[in-house]
């Protein structure tokens, strides 16, 4: 099984944790660089503040050894804020996260009264699932290598680019895990890959 880094920084990561634990996989936080250098098979950015996290990131020293471990492979999810994190651009904001993904992605795109909502849609590969939107973005559009894996209303709101997969939703809010065991198997396979 592989062992998943939960950056615990910010937002809803023991969300993340708890739905690790229900399928049996291992985590463990990050709250500081010297968490980051334990032995892991994959990340997850879990959704909050996106500007918040950015901030954190860049105090801790974590912002680069994070986006070298994505570029080198490490297969990484990243939820809501977390999906703003990895995008390569967000419309209107002119400066680098982690930067990692062929996204475009819009913040809070869903506007004020439609702030926080559910619903089900079809994702790629699993099929139909229930998707929890809290002050989410979308991505305008996917380009390069990264490719769409779930739309609501003509916006895209899960996509992956080999290691890297995002939600604009929060799947950990759910009880539905088929998404986590969806990363937890690329996990495995980098894993498998590496060791
Ligand atoms: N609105 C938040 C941001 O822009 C994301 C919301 C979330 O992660 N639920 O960072």
């Amino acid at each position: 099984h592989p062992t998943i880094a939960v950056l615990a920084l910010q937002g809803a990561f023991v969300e993340h944790e708890k739905m690790l634990r229900s399928i049996g996989i291992d985590s463990f936080e990050v709250r500081q660089l010297a968490d980051w250098q334990r032995p892991k098979d994959g990340l997850i950015i879990p959704g909050g503040e996106s500007t918040v996290q950015l901030k954190l990131l860049r105090d801790l020293r974590l912002l680069e050894p994070i986006r070298e471990a994505i570029e080198s492979g490490l297969p990484v999810f990243g939820t809501c804020a977390g999906l703003i994190l990895l995008a390569k651009s967000v419309e209107g904001e002119d400066f680098d996260r982690l930067s990692t993904m062929d996204i475009d992605v819009r913040r809070n795109a869903y506007g004020r009264q439609l702030g926080s909502f559910s619903t089900e849609a079809d994702f790629r590969g699993i099929g139909r699932v229930p998707m929890t939107f809290i002050r989410a973005p979308y991505i305008n559009k996917v380009y390069g290598r990264a490719e769409s894996l779930a739309t609501v209303d003509g916006h895209i709101v899960a996509a992956r680019q080999h290691n890297q997969l995002v939600t604009a939703f929060h799947p950990e809010l759910n009880g539905d895990t088929r998404i986590h065991e969806f990363f937890a198997g690329i996990a495995t396979n980098w894993a498998n890959g590496h060791r």
